[in-house]
């Protein structure tokens, strides 16, 4: 039997209606400040999408483009900018940034409390300790689908393919976190037999950037398959799981398009929501 697919979409604009109700209970709309680096038409369509999505759901967005030639100075005066303004409840920086740019040194000038993409090193240390904080978009944006679909985590094994510290590392801290109980293994460019070890276990996530890596022989029979990678192979978007045939052997699967990408999205408008609620709570005790 064909598995089920698992719809982004649908998920994620369950969550947007969730978002823009939260939103109307607010005294204020939250703010989010996006800050664009440079020419690159990629980095310039994900941030229009980033905003539409914002109007969508009644986030106010603050809009900030940067010559590709900024210099870092310039780039840290501007965050501490926005760290500063009252007006602003969360600060997205579009990475990757030019080369001459660090990325990772970015992220750390934004305020904590502001940093909506969960990547500065508070958040994810909160992450590692199991406390309260702002989680990356795209884990959280997994956990979430995981979630709408009533698929089990809790006594079931995962492997997450990919490390890196935007998706693969914290989507393996969330899974076997308190709540969500997975029992979790994490694999990489080194892993040996990498088919075997996936063939294993009851949920596979691909984040890894290799077009249809993950083929049929990497999925046991009935289990969930999540695909996070976004592949440009020629004029057409494709994920890190040769989709087609893995639907033939999985329970169930997500698509890409129209997977975790608007998945990632969506979870982008919930943390500016988060924040904005976090930084009220911290106004009142100090009122
Ligand atoms: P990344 O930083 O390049 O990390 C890729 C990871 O995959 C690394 O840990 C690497 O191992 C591992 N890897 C590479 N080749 C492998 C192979 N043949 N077998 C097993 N592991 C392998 O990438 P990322 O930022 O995590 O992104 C991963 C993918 O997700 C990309 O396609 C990206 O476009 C996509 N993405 C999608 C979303 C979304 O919203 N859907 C969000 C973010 C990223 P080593 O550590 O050993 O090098």
């Amino acid at each position: 039997m064909a598995a089920m697919i698992l719809d982004g979409k649908v998920v994620a604009a369950a969550v947007k209606a969730e978002v823009a109700a939260e939103v109307a209970r607010l005294d204020q709309a939250p703010g989010l400040a996006t800050v664009l680096v440079g020419d690159d038409p990629a980095s310039h369509a994900y941030v229009r999408g980033k905003r539409r999505d914002a109007a969508e759901v009644g986030i106010r967005s603050i809009h900030h483009e940067v010559a590709a030639d900024a210099t870092e100075a310039e780039l840290f005066d501007l965050i501490a900018e926005l760290n500063a303004d009252d007006s602003v409840d969360g600060i997205l920086v579009q990475l990757p940034l030019p080369s001459h740019l660090d990325g990772e040194a970015t992220v750390e000038r934004i305020d904590p409390a502001k940093d909506v993409d969960g990547l500065h090193p508070f958040n994810l240390g909160q992450l590692v300790l199991d406390r309260p904080g702002l989680r990356p978009c795209t884990p959280s944006g997994v956990i979430r689908i995981l979630d709408h679909y009533g698929i089990p985590t809790a006594g079931k094994s995962a492997l997450v393919i990919g490390r890196s510290f935007l998706v693969g590392r914290p989507l393996a801290l969330m899974l076997s976190a308190k709540g969500a109980d997975a029992t979790v293994s994490v694999a990489h460019s080194r892993t040996s037999d990498l088919a075997s070890v996936s063939a294993e276990v009851d949920i596979v996530v691909a984040a890894v950037g290799v077009p249809r890596l993950v083929t049929k022989d990497f999925v046991k029979p009935g289990a969930t398959v999540i695909d996070v990678g976004i592949n440009r192979v020629g004029e057409r978007l494709v994920g890190d799981v040769a989709f087609e045939e893995v639907l033939e052997v999985a329970g169930a699967v997500t698509p890409v398009p129209g997977g975790v990408g608007p998945m990632t999205r969506a979870m982008l408008l919930v943390n500016t929501v988060t924040a904005a609620k976090a930084r009220s709570v911290l106004y009142s005790q100090l009122e």
